[in-house]
């Protein structure tokens, strides 16, 4: 959504409020497509003597899955964006560059969402995962490969301790 900053040209307090969705669902990340539903953003851009600062909010709901059991996970997330729009080169952090008198808020705010995207969610801080050799899901059966899974470190300590 591009905003037109014409009318906030010399009037100090002046406020632009804006608000839409936009679609992501072709956004690649982490080898994923996560966004399948309409990503939400609001906020607003305020002449503050003279600087436009832009203040925003960008949400959405992340498609994606357990990455221990592959169960499906939703998980809301979520950014707030504070930012200098200057037309001078900055190297600050919070100071994003116009070269025109208007300024497209989601070139500020979507990298701002995917830097909230982790690479891995777990449907629980526990999950037992899939048994890596029958695939059972050991969150809600138990398979009887556990005991023949043995780590080959453990394996050589236990020999040793004459442990069988
Ligand atoms: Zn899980
Ligand atoms: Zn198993």
């Amino acid at each position: 959504m591009r905003i037109d900053l014409k009318k906030l040209n010399g009037v100090y307090g002046g406020k632009i409020t804006f608000e839409n969705e936009v679609d992501l669902s072709s956004e690649n990340v982490f080898g994923e497509f996560p966004f399948q539903t309409p990503v939400k953003y609001h906020g607003e851009i305020v002449n503050h003597l003279g600087v436009l600062m832009l203040s925003g909010d960008i949400s959405a709901v992340l498609n994606t899955h357990c990455a221990r059991c592959l169960k499906p996970l939703e998980v809301p997330i979520s950014a707030q964006v504070e930012a200098v729009l200057s037309r001078d080169e900055s190297d600050e952090e919070d100071v994003f560059q116009i070269t025109q008198d208007s300024v497209e808020v989601e070139d500020i705010l979507i990298p701002e969402l995917l830097l909230q995207v982790q690479m891995t969610y777990l449907c629980k801080e526990d999950c037992k995962g899939l048994c890596p050799i029958c695939g059972t899901n050991r969150n809600t059966n138990d398979c009887n490969c556990e005991s023949r899974q043995i780590d080959p470190r453990l394996a050589a300590l236990a020999a040793l301790l004459g442990d069988k």
